[in-house]
């Protein structure tokens, strides 16, 4: 990391590059009952995840985070009911 950080000095700080979609796949929905969403806690996006870097809006896992942030996982279950529930997801 050291090597890599004095050959490109503003690489440092930055998150690894999620790795590439899997083509031919559609990320899985969840449909949540909107008593569940409104009375239990759960738990359904990044920023409540241990693998989440806020520093970086990225995930220590590799994962892309955009479909699993808290806006975009609000805005979808508006839409849809549904939310694009992570299957990785760590809380501590
Ligand atoms: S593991 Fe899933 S929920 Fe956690 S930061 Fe990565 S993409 Fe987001």
């Amino acid at each position: 990391m050291a090597e890599s950080a004095q050959k490109n000095p503003g690489r440092a700080a930055q998150a690894p590059a999620p790795t590439p979609p899997r083509e031919g796949r559609s990320i899985i929905l969840d449909a949540v009952n909107p008593r569940d969403f409104r009375e239990l806690n759960i738990i359904y996006c990044c920023e409540q995840c241990s693998y989440f870097d806020s520093r970086l809006a990225s995930c220590a896992m590799g994962f892309h985070v955009a479909k699993h942030m808290r806006e975009n996982q609000l805005r979808l279950y508006d839409l849809t009911g549904k939310l694009a529930l992570c299957r990785s997801q760590e809380i501590d």
